[in-house]
């Protein structure tokens, strides 16, 4: 039996463990001790290592922030994968981030959109194909398509007008969360592009329920345009 300098007990020789330095070959602490000991050790020493890192950190944000540009840079493939899985894990939030991108780099995001469609043609091509099948589904037999085409035209004449891409935009989207929306023309409006990626697939209810707002919004757009084009 050997009495631990620590806790005070008596215990068998089996609960120290050897310490071929010292008189008797056993540590002047019983085990449970000397695992206590490390524990509480182990536990500032995190908190120590947590504490300088964030102290680091503050002190070198700009070198933190190069150093983790570099890594990037140097390990692509880890990177798009780390990015892949942030994205699938923060959906809403890479959307809010890609509209708030897009809104600041119109130029840029118009630029990548032509040039993505050109170095993923497959991906561009099953997207438009998407689109198209949706309209084709989402198309009564009644839609009035000489109207709907009118809209179309209209369109165009704002984008040539006003010298910024305008969308036909479905009100109650064709596949939107709570409604099924249909590719008929009161279910059309013109809008400026940068409007129509905001929108999100949101229901624009006001809208969709005053057809004679929608009617005298598209008409003054028309007419705007005319101006506009007559000015020029
Ligand atoms: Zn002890």
């Amino acid at each position: 039996m050997k009495t631990c300098t620590k806790c005070g007990k008596t215990k068998p020789r089996d609960m120290f463990s050897k310490n071929a330095a010292s008189k008797d070959g056993l540590q002047s602490n019983c085990k449970a001790c000397s695992a206590e000991r490390y524990r509480r050790w182990h536990e500032q020493n995190a908190d120590a290592k947590r504490e300088y890192s964030r102290l680091y950190c503050e002190a070198n944000a700009e070198a933190m922030r190069e150093y983790n540009r570099r890594w990037r840079e140097q390990n692509p493939e880890k990177e798009r994968e780390r990015h892949r899985r942030w994205r699938e894990q923060n959906a809403e939030k890479a959307r809010e981030k890609d509209r708030r991108w897009r809104e600041a780099n119109a130029e840029a995001a118009r630029a990548y959109g032509r040039h993505y469609s050109k170095a993923n043609p497959h991906i561009f091509r099953a997207s438009a194909a998407r689109r198209r099948a949706s309209l084709v589904q989402s198309t009564p037999a009644w839609s009035d398509g000489e109207t709907v085409a009118r809209i179309y035209r209209v369109a165009a004449l704002a984008t040539r007008a006003f010298g910024e891409q305008y969308h036909v935009d479905h009100i109650v989207p064709l596949r939107g969360k709570n409604a099924t929306g249909l590719h008929v023309h009161c279910n059309l409006r013109v809008i400026p592009a940068r409007e129509n990626s905001r929108k999100n697939a949101k229901l624009d209810e006001q809208l969709a329920l005053d057809r004679a707002a929608l009617a005298r919004s598209l008409g003054a757009l028309i007419l705007r345009a005319r101006a506009a084009l007559e000015v020029l």
